[in-house]
């Protein structure tokens, strides 16, 4: 028997970090707790008003595209997407249609068929028998991006839009954060067991990383055993329902002629290469160090493990204060940075016992790269370097002071050590004999007994050549 061949293509809005709204100057402010109070009569659909394009809406999703090595467009226009709803005041939102920003370019082996621009609807809440609409969102500049179908299983979907998200943030483009709903997916889902597409369902409401996937999952799982059991797949819209981990039917779904989409005829044409700071290079110039780009230089130039780059990718205040450390260390050093980082700092961090603060200082991953120098040197242990670092986040000493006062510097000093060598050597002879005789386990446990004298003090690699010395 043939297996089914599942094929996803999302399609994920996410709302941008302007100022102002997308064609009026009411402030953009997701945390504005009041409703319907960044109104005004032009979002607010009043006869007689007109909307004005937002140059900064336009220039992040340009930007967006840039990133994803997208052809963006030389010409681009709004178009009026019309249907009744009390959170479109307009009965219509404008969107667009033929002529997106943007088209092509791919994020993590994922082709995009285009991103493009529209308004935000109105947010409606409903309780008992009345509804409340909050129009502060009406308006928000909203991105929308549509992949081509080529995803075939649940945790790609997430993992690119989990990397849709970094980008964002990285351009300063959006917060989007899923919980706000300032990122939205919507996953479009089929099953065959052909090269023809299967009917496809779209899956709305995913408001977390874990719903997208688990949506998808139960989607692919719910269409298969439709299709054995000899029913057809509907095609329509459903919605993720988080208590019972279940899609449930929402309602057939409008094909685009039901929208009626024509120009905007309130809005001017876009000839998008005229505008200089829209061109390509002037795009490509304003780009930062990419989320990828990032990862793989501390993957394959600092040979960090893949899991420690990604922390630092995404946790942006312990990557730069990995990037501060680093920069006052050689290779070995960086690596040995980052795993103090991932393991003791980031754990502190974690459990709340360790401020921001403490990492965005300079002075502190300065601090971490002397630590781990006097490692590298053999001055301390990584024993004694992790007890330092303890006292290193509640004071401003440096570590090589603090590893004095707390005795933790391992001792290499001859004189020191020859005298716990001829302790163990005396109270050892059958040992000292093994070794002689060719055991090399033997001074092992020497060099071993010798810490143990020393109460952890000696510097084991120079212990280790003194009893060379004094055996052969
Ligand atoms: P519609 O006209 O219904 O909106 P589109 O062709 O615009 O459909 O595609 C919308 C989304 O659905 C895109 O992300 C696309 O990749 C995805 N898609 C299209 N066909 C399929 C399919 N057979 N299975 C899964 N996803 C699909
Ligand atoms: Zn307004
Ligand atoms: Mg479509």
């Amino acid at each position: 028997m043939n297996e089914y061949r599942p094929t996803i293509g999302l399609e994920i809005h996410a709302e941008l970090a302007t100022d102002t709204k997308m064609f009026c100057s009411c402030r953009n402010d997701a945390d504005e707790k009041r409703p319907n109070v960044n109104i005004c009569p032009v979002c607010m659909a009043h006869p007689g008003t007109l909307p004005v394009i937002n140059r900064s809406a336009v220039h992040k999703v340009l930007l967006v595209g840039t990133a994803l090595g997208s052809r963006l467009a030389t010409y681009s226009e709004f178009d009026r997407k019309n249907y009744f709803y009390p959170d479109i005041p307009k009965g219509y939102q404008i969107s667009q249609y033929a002529y997106p920003l943007v088209k092509g370019g791919s994020l993590k082996n994922v082709e995009i068929t285009r991103i493009h621009l529209e308004e935000d609807t109105a947010r409606s809440q409903h309780q008992g028998g009345s509804s409340l609409v909050d129009y502060n969102r009406a308006g928000l500049p909203l991105m929308e991006l549509v992949t081509e179908p080529v995803i075939h299983d649940a945790e790609t979907a997430s993992s690119f839009a989990r990397e849709l998200q970094l980008l964002l943030r990285y351009l300063g483009a959006g917060d989007a954060n899923m919980e706000k709903g300032e990122m939205r997916v919507e996953a479009n889902i089929s099953v065959s067991k052909t090269s023809v597409f299967g009917t496809k369902v779209e899956v709305k409401n995913l408001n977390s990383f874990r719903a997208v996937e688990r949506a998808i999952a139960y989607e692919i799982d719910r269409q298969i055993k439709a299709l054995e059991s000899g029913e057809r797949i509907l095609q329509e819209t459903r919605g993720w329902d988080e208590g019972r981990q279940a899609t449930f039917s929402q309602r057939k779904k409008e094909s685009s002629e039901d929208y009626r989409y024509f120009p905007e005829p309130d809005l001017p044409k876009l000839s998008i290469s005229e505008i200089k700071e829209f061109s390509n290079e002037a795009l490509q110039k304003s780009l930062p160090v990419l989320p990828w780009e990032r990862r793989n230089n501390y993957i394959y130039k600092l040979g960090l493990k893949e899991d420690d780059a990604d922390m630092f990718v995404r946790e942006v205040v312990l990557g730069g204060f990995f990037d501060k450390a680093c920069a006052h260390t050689d290779l070995e050093g960086a690596r040995l940075v980052a795993n103090y980082i991932s393991s003791d700092i980031a754990g502190k961090r974690d459990a709340g016992d360790l401020q921001d603060t403490w990492l965005m200082d300079d002075a502190n991953a300065k601090r971490l790269a002397s630590l781990i120098s006097l490692i590298q040197k053999g001055v301390l242990s990584s024993r004694g370097a992790k007890d330092t670092l303890i006292h290193m986040f509640n004071c401003i000493e440096e570590p090589e002071e603090i590893a004095n006062k707390q005795g933790l510097i391992q001792k290499s000093d001859e004189g020191f050590l020859k005298q716990v060598v001829i302790k163990v050597m005396s109270a050892n002879p059958s040992v000292v004999a093994d070794y002689k005789a060719g055991k090399e386990a033997a001074l092992q446990f020497l060099v071993g007994q010798g810490m143990k004298e020393s109460r952890g003090a000696a510097n084991p690699t120079v212990l280790r050549d003194q009893f060379k010395r004094s055996i052969l």
